[in-house]
């Protein structure tokens, strides 16, 4: 320290400088060594990881609902629209005029429509339909019938024209002649069934007897002429009635409302 102390004063300055240029140059590549090797390693590592993790649960969640939704939306919307159009064409009157003693009635809407109930079972079963106004008043009705060891059953309620015609056309075929059909069934556009505020019904205790003259013979029968006018309904067509249609002691209206009454006095009155 003696021969550094008796040196001159600039060279001590240069000394030190030279010392500090050394160390400040040395720490300068270490430091850019270590970052430099640093860095590739986070590179590598990174982008890699994130590819991989996010590849897989963007393909496979978005696969499979747009695999799924098209093939189950379409035949939907396909036959929803045709629904639509169905109901569009039958919901008219075809005629004005009376057939064979069966007054003109208009086809009413299926959504005014509620399921009553259904008849036969297996490949046979079918459900049938009565306008919300009946619903109530049916449901009464076969209920107080129960509670007395009676089985009122529906065959038959709402039928569009397009069902009326076909069964129309098997009775043409089995009877020979429109006239004939029309004595036991009525011309498609003419039937109380389209209006939802008529129904056919049967005995469950007497099968063989439905929609036949046979009904009359069996205790639903007999009980339906005392009391069905309690709840509202009435006999359509009885013995020798003024419109001159075949007695039918199955098929009942329902006359408990505004609104169906309405239906059967314009249908009555207009002729
Ligand atoms: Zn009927």
């Amino acid at each position: 320290m003696r021969f550094f102390s008796k040196l001159p004063y600039i060279v001590k300055i240069l000394a030190i400088a030279t010392i500090v240029a050394i160390g400040v140059i040395l720490g300068g590549t270490l430091m850019m060594k270590f970052s430099t090797s640093n860095v590739p390693v986070q590179a590598k590592t990174s982008p890699t990881v994130t590819t991989t993790v996010t590849a897989q649960p963007n393909s496979e969640p978005i696969a499979l609902p747009t695999a799924n939704i098209p093939t189950n939306s379409t035949p939907l919307e396909i036959s929803r629209t045709l629904q639509i159009e169905k109901t569009k064409t039958q919901n008219t009157i075809i005629s004005n005029q009376i057939a064979y003693g069966h007054f003109p009635y208009a086809q009413a809407e299926r959504s005014q429509m509620m399921l009553i109930g259904s008849y036969a079972t297996g490949a046979d079963q079918r459900f049938e339909y009565l306008n919300t106004e009946a619903v109530q008043a049916f449901m009464k009705m076969t209920y107080a019938a129960r509670e007395v060891g009676i089985w009122i059953i529906p065959v038959s309620g709402f039928r569009t024209i397009e069902q009326q015609e076909k069964l129309f056309q098997n009775q043409i075929k089995r009877q020979g002649s429109e006239e004939a059909a029309a004595k036991i069934s009525a011309p498609p556009g003419h039937s109380e069934h389209h209006t939802g505020f008529a129904l056919d019904l049967t005995d469950g205790k007497s099968p063989k007897k439905d929609i036949t003259l046979a009904f009359e013979n069996t205790d639903a029968y007999r009980w339906l002429t005392k009391h069905a006018q309690e709840f509202g309904f009435e006999l359509s067509f009885p013995p020798n009635n003024k419109q001159g249609v075949s007695f039918e002691p199955w098929h009942w209206r329902y006359v408990g409302s505004a609104n169906a009454a309405a239906v059967f006095a314009n249908a009555r009155n207009q002729q």
